[in-house]
């Protein structure tokens, strides 16, 4: 059976570093799918190209694959909070404010 808690921190697919929420998602750059809250960004070790799905109070680093999207790792997120308007997503979490526009 499957936990609801997720750990806090995870290594990067690609070069190992260990991150958490905070720290990937302050390396997104783009927002890809606006609908279910995609984004896209470099892991601030190894310059590598990270995607992320928004969840409530957990995010997830994996990739797109055809039909869905296949999940690496999954960070706790506590306190994410997702305002969503026409132009984008408003990120907010431990007093921190990202703003990402879609295309
Ligand atoms: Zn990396």
């Amino acid at each position: 059976m499957e936990s609801a808690m997720h750990a806090t921190t995870c290594r990067c697919p690609l070069c190992g570093a260990r991150l958490d929420a905070t720290t990937v998602l302050a390396a997104c750059d783009e927002l890809i799918d606006h609908e279910t809250g995609l984004l896209a960004g470099r892991c601030p070790f190894c310059q590598g190209l990270l995607e992320v799905r928004l969840g409530p109070d957990a995010i997830e680093l994996g990739y797109r694959r055809p039909g869905g999207f296949e999940v690496v790792s999954t960070l706790a997120c506590p306190g994410l909070v997702i305002d969503r308007d026409s132009e984008g997503l408003t990120l907010h979490l431990s007093g921190r404010t990202l703003h990402f526009t879609a295309d």
